[in-house]
């Protein structure tokens, strides 16, 4: 049956999966959602025996309902291949009674990995299916992690073309050093004099505009979106929960069936919400533990109903997650909202306008599944310390965020339920945190000797893009202020 996405704005706006990926964003702003969420159909016993290509398929089928089942295969085949430096791609490992949840083994050695090695696959068969001639310019803001990794897909892929804007001094050396040597000669690197939201208004503002969309028209050109806002992004983030809960399985953690909880690192909202919907399809999740750092403005709204983005915004340690508007909740609202556009629209509007929005008490009801708190910079460290000196195992700040958000859960709680933690960076993209945290007094050097020193200390694997950064040149320097984004844009395609 086909699966049909309609905007969470307006409920006349419907297309196909393939449509919603080559659009990114619906024409009035909203998200592309689900008209429904289909029932996961195998058993899981059945599941845990699956490879993880095979999971994947398996769950794409059900919500990319346009593609053949040739095309999803082939899309998987190139995705999860030996970029991934473990065959299970998603390794779950068990430390200190928690279950962490490796999303960090692909090309990049974050988790954006796990969607953006195979959105450009989706994307150009979406192409083809929709008989589109246009090139594809697609068009990201990042706070670190996700441009690499959209990078890193895109490069060099026919038919599209990729640009990049992330927060100049507002990512890691490492994270900058793996933007700025990417090769490829369709992808171009922005730095802005902002920080990510600007970055991230400022790419919205610009999809939004008709009058560049025509001009970009004009040159056989279109914009797509590789942020996860994309439902192609948000598909293939199903997989792994299901995937986790497979090992949990095979290691005799759980029984088939039985329940667990999942903790998210939470920055844009993306991760959690394909837990979300990886429970409505029918996963046994008991609760699901967003973690925020100091920017908590969704702790805040889990309590109380309220989004208020009218706060300061801090820089912290985990970079990645110093986001004050989760993009992602729009669909999460618009499911409470019981799938009401109206409502929807409505609070949204107030979040442009105002700065904030509040949710009635009937929505806030359905949001019980939730469990928000923070870690504080310095519990954060002290989380990283922590499992170090119990297990030799490191984590990254993100991941850490997490862990320490569910140890203050369960201390409150008392609730020993089987956890599992999305891991979402390895500890070598941000050495120089972690290291503050393992061995304060090694910290000299730049952060490519820093992540020396932390393999001299943990002896754990350092992924292949931090090892090979050194040696590559840089080639890109563009910086730009906000206002400039969109000339630099129309500058760099040649309009
Ligand atoms: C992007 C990112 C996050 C936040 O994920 P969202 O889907 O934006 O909530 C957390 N940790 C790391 C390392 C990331 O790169």
């Amino acid at each position: 049956m086909e699966l049909t996405y309609k905007s969470t704005r307006d409920g006349s706006i419907r297309v196909t999966s393939s449509q919603a990926i080559l659009q990114g964003l619906a024409p009035d702003g909203g998200l592309f959602v689900p008209e429904r969420l289909p029932a996961f159909p195998l058993s899981f016993e059945e599941m845990a025996q699956k490879s993880y290509q095979e999971l994947a398929f398996e769950l794409m089928r059900l919500l990319l309902t346009d593609f053949t089942e040739e095309e999803l295969r082939d899309a998987i085949q190139k995705a999860y291949d030996e970029k991934f430096d473990t065959a299970l791609i998603a390794p779950l490992v068990k430390k200190d009674g928690v279950y962490y949840l490796e999303l960090y083994h692909g090309a990049t050695a974050a988790f954006k990995d796990m969607a953006l090695s195979i959105l450009p696959h989706l994307m150009t068969i979406a192409a083809k299916k929709n008989q589109i001639q246009d090139e594809i310019v697609i068009l990201t803001a990042t706070s670190g992690d996700t441009g690499k990794a959209a990078m890193a897909g895109f490069a060099d892929v026919p038919g599209t073309k990729i640009i990049v804007f992330y927060p100049k001094g507002g990512v890691s050396m490492i994270q900058e050093k793996q933007m700025l040597t990417q090769r490829g000669a369709n992808v171009h690197v922005v730095g802005i004099r902002g920080n990510f939201d600007d970055a991230q208004t400022g790419v919205k503002k610009i999809f939004g505009d008709a009058g560049v969309r025509e001009k970009l028209a004009s040159c056989g050109l279109r914009f797509s979106s590789a942020n996860s806002i994309n439902i192609g992004r948000l598909v293939p983030q199903i997989v792994y929960y299901f995937y986790a809960y497979g090992q949990l399985i095979r290691q005799n953690a759980v029984k088939a069936g039985d329940p667990f909880h999942i903790t998210v690192p939470t920055g844009n909202f993306g991760n959690i919400l394909a837990a979300y919907y990886a429970r409505e399809m029918g996963l046994p999740v008991e609760k699901l533990l967003c973690a925020s750092n100091e920017n908590k403005v969704l702790v805040d709204f889990f309590s109380s109903g309220l989004y208020d983005r009218k706060r300061e915004f801090i820089l912290t340690s985990s970079p990645s997650m110093d986001i004050l508007i989760s993009s992602n909740l729009e669909r999460l609202i618009y499911k409470i909202a019981g799938e009401d556009c109206e409502v929807t629209r409505a609070l949204m509007a107030d979040l442009q306008s105002k700065g904030e929005y509040q949710i009635t008490p009937e929505m806030k009801r359905k949001l019980d599944v939730f469990y928000g708190n923070f870690a504080s910079q310095e519990e954060t460290k002290e989380e990283i310390a922590a499992l170090f000196r119990k297990e030799g195992y490191v984590i990254d700040t993100h991941t850490a965020v997490a862990s320490r958000v569910y140890r203050t859960y369960r201390e409150k709680t008392g609730d020993h339920l089987p956890v599992v933690i999305a891991s979402t960076a390895s500890p070598y993209k941000f050495a120089r945190a972690v290291l503050s945290a393992i061995a304060p007094d090694r910290l000299s050097g730049n952060d490519l000797d820093l992540c020396r020193t932390l393999f001299e200390i943990s002896g754990q694997k350092v992924p292949r893009t931090v090892e090979e950064i050194s040696s590559l040149p840089n080639l890109h320097d563009t910086v730009v202020d906000v206002p400039e984004m969109e000339g630099e844009i129309l500058r760099w395609l040649g309009i």
